[in-house]
């Protein structure tokens, strides 16, 4: 699926570089260009390719600091420049349009929406969000934020595929030192998904096409990506109980958004040697991931890859009852609460005779 990449905010930017060289990496070409927007400029110094920094009348190149209203507001007054730095990359080749950011900030955040609502109203590709879920121990500010991004990018964008900063931690990694990691193991993943609608015409029996992958996203709402490899064996006949454990793993320990399990379409994709990919073994995984998912639509295909190992690629359209889901957003609607009821202690009208504009009798 070839793909434009429009990385928001820090986690955005890194996000966008860490799946751009993933694609150039391994050859695929899928990815088509990629552009950076940010309100910091510090954060954009650091991108390889070009940038839009936005907001410089109101935050001078600083940031706006996990405001991400002020990032919404930003994003909706320079929104030309944006698209002005992404008009010769849209081309006719383009079948996909990824706004990547961190919904726990500020620029991301907020910026992610106001542009995903401007490109679907200008381009008839489908215009995706990545966005990034605030891991649990994150502090009030990301969850409210994340709660507020994400509602509003779920109903602007074509789809909102969805990664849990917890689901890639290492035990005992701090997350600010775990960044660098999972945003390789993101890469990896969402890069073999925009590769496998590029399969190689003629290798392999049922290569992957991009409208496989747009159609399992066309339910829109939330999506998510599970992963998991094994080692192959000689042949295709030793690779059926492996395509049907890698494929069990994928879906049950290796989603970007935990205990999603429950889905209205999917795509599975099996990635190896073509001829060490096992029919039986890719439809009997089929099959499972029907039952599994509950969804009656669940695709299928295989994406030519030279290597030792065969991969299990999962995509699920449609995730909202998922319960990380569902305890997420209580979270953050809670955080929202405390905020408000803290505000309004600080307005408490027992106060309100400090500030009597009535003279000092002394
Ligand atoms: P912004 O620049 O104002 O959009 O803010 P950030 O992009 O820094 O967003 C902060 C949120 O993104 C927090 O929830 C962080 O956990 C997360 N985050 C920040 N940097 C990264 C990163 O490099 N990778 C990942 N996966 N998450 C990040």
């Amino acid at each position: 699926m070839k793909t434009v990449l429009i990385g928001v905010g820090q986690a955005g930017g890194k996000l966008t570089r860490e799946l751009a060289d993933f694609d150039s990496r391994m050859g695929f070409g899928a990815v088509l260009g990629a552009v950076g927007v940010n309100t910091a400029e510090a954060d954009l110094q650091e991108l390889p390719f070009e940038t839009v920094l936005i907001g410089q009348d109101r935050v001078k190149g600083h940031g706006v600091g996990g405001d991400n209203e002020l990032g919404a507001e930003v994003m909706q007054s320079d929104k030309q420049e944006v698209l002005a730095a992404l008009e010769g990359r849209i081309t006719a080749e383009a079948e996909a349009i990824f706004v990547v950011a961190g919904l726990g900030g500020g620029t991301g955040s907020g910026g992610a929406p106001v542009l995903v609502k401007e490109l679907k109203r200008i381009y008839d590709v489908p215009v995706y969000a990545l966005g990034v879920l605030p891991g649990r121990n994150e502090g009030a500010m990301y969850q409210v934020n994340a709660g507020r991004s994400l509602k509003t990018v779920a109903r602007e964008a074509d789809s909102l595929l969805l990664v849990d900063n917890d689901a890639f931690r290492a035990t005992g990694e701090s997350l600010g030192e775990g960044f660098d990691a999972i945003n390789r193991e993101i890469a990896q993943r969402v890069g073999l998904l925009f590769a496998s609608g590029e399969a190689v015409e003629g290798v392999g029996e049922s290569v992957v096409d991009s409208s496989e992958v747009i159609n399992t996203l066309r339910s829109g709402g939330i999506a998510a990506l599970g992963y998991a490899s094994g080692e192959s064996a000689e042949n295709a006949e030793g690779n059926i109980n492996t395509v049907m454990s890698t494929t069990r793993r994928a879906l049950m320990t290796g989603t970007s958004l935990p205990e999603a399990n429950e889905a209205d379409a999917a795509l599975l994709v099996v990635a190896g040697v073509p001829d060490k990919i096992p029919r039986k073994g890719v439809e009997r995984a089929r099959r499972w991931l029907e039952e599994e998912t509950g969804s009656l639509q669940v695709r299928g295909g295989d994406f030519p890859l030279d290597s030792d190992r065969i991969a299990s690629l999962i995509l699920l359209g449609g995730v909202e009852r998922s319960d990380r889901l569902e305890k997420f957003m209580a979270r953050a609607k809670e955080a929202q609460k405390e905020a408000e009821e803290e505000a309004e202690k600080q307005e408490d009208p027992a106060d309100a005779w400090r500030n009597d504009e009535l003279e000092d009798l002394l």
